[in-house]
């Protein structure tokens, strides 16, 4: 019995080491992120950029949301977004959705901040585009 198990660990000892240097030959499928950094699908669905001059204000965006995170409010005469990234799946529901195309999802995917409140973001329409940041 305890043959059987020196045995045991012998073999995946061997194994684990087979497959390293298996391994060690293949090319590697991660990066050193943030040095490097992969190219992002076609689709990919990061932060929003909103077109505020192109906004209706028919909340649409904010009916198709499941979770909530997205508010268009009138202030003035002009609008004004709200969204709550941490709230947000990207699902781009509400980009999809808008009939004047009037939100993007923009390839910034690095949203990693301190203080969870600092993802609850107000655009006003006096900023005129929020220009998207595609590295
Ligand atoms: S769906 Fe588009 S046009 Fe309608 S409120 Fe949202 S952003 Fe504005
Ligand atoms: S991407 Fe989806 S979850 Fe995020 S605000 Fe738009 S509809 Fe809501």
């Amino acid at each position: 019995m305890l043959l059987k198990k020196l045995l045991n660990k012998i073999y995946y000892l061997i194994l684990g080491h087979f497959t390293v240097f298996k391994h060690s030959f293949k090319r590697a499928v991660t990066v050193e992120y943030p040095e490097k950094k992969v190219k992002l699908p076609e689709r990919f669905r990061g932060k929003h950029v909103w077109n505020s001059n192109e906004c209706v204000g028919c909340k649409i965006c904010e009916k198709v949301c499941p979770v909530n995170a997205i508010h268009i409010n009138k202030v003035e005469d002009n609008f004004e977004m709200q969204i709550e990234l941490s709230k947000c799946i990207f699902c781009g529901n509400c980009q999809y959705s808008c009939l004047k195309h009037a939100i993007k999802m923009s390839n910034d995917f690095e949203l990693a901040v301190l203080n969870k409140n600092d993802l609850n973001l107000n655009i006003t329409s006096n900023e005129k585009k929020i220009e998207a940041k595609n590295d």
